[in-house]
């Protein structure tokens, strides 16, 4: 099963319209035709009708950092999935840890949000990842088999190869600090296990596991070629075109 490689830059709440604008540019210039690896970028929500006209007819590609599930109506300061499709949004990133940290956001949270992309025919990239106590105390697997579970609830067959994963070891994010490629490779070959026993191994071949922390252009050739590693979620390294442009670079 040859999964196509997929590298997404999650911006945070980073850039002004100016900076985000020439930055969206510059991924697309440099980005070409695509083709080997596909590329996502993922802007703050204000900044998204600016960037969706810059990326529209390439091949990079829209995405929204978190959405809200439900339909219209009473939430105050929510924008929901029929929003981001609306203004050309294909992916939308959910479960990040800084909002699991910081907005308390649950697994059970983030498989409604997950329910409700795929509802609204966005691609949701769900995360998960452990913390580095949780790492010392020798519970990673744990911890990614009880986010993978709970993140995913309600997924079926049909649906589940569409998605992607993003294994984002929390104690790396940030950090400058990144899991080996081995250590990396073993998380990953864990989820498609797992995977395979949620959904079916046909369906577990097929959705891609993305990983990020501290993915940089000096680290990012060997953690993608691990045979379950299928591209990345950049934070810090996206927001230089050139950095992020020679990580795509190193995908291929
Ligand atoms: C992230 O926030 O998803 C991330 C991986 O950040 P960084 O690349 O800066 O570690």
């Amino acid at each position: 099963m040859t999964r196509l490689p997929f590298i997404a830059g999650n911006w945070k709440m980073n850039t002004r319209r100016e900076t985000a604008v020439a930055l969206a540019r510059a991924v697309v210039e440099g980005a070409g035709d695509g083709g080997k690896v596909e590329v996502a970028i993922c802007p703050p929500s204000v900044y998204l009708p600016a960037i969706s006209e810059v990326v529209a007819g390439t091949s990079v590609s829209l995405g929204a950092q978190n959405l809200y599930a439900a339909s219209d109506g009473a939430y105050t300061g929510e924008v929901n999935a029929a929003m981001l499709t609306d203004i050309g949004c294909r992916y939308v990133i959910l479960g990040h840890s800084e909002r699991r940290q910081l907005m308390a956001e649950t697994d059970a949270l983030v498989s409604k949000k997950m329910q409700a992309a795929l509802a609204g025919n966005l691609i949701p990239i769900v995360c998960i990842g452990e913390t580095q106590k949780e790492r010392e105390s020798n519970r990673t697997e744990a911890v990614v088999e009880t986010q993978v579970r709970g993140s995913l609830a309600g997924l079926d067959d049909v649906r589940a190869a569409a998605i992607v994963l993003a294994y984002e070891p929390v104690w790396a994010i940030g950090t400058g600090l990144t899991a080996t490629p081995a250590q990396a490779e073993a998380v990953h070959a864990m989820i498609r296990k797992l995977l395979g026993e949620m959904f079916s191994p046909e369906i577990a071949a097929q959705i891609r596991i993305q990983y990020g922390g501290s993915v940089k252009p000096n680290n990012a050739a060997e953690l993608m070629s691990q045979e379950n590693i299928d591209g990345a979620l950049v934070g810090g390294a996206s927001l230089q075109a050139a950095d992020f442009l020679a990580i795509i670079k190193a995908t291929a």
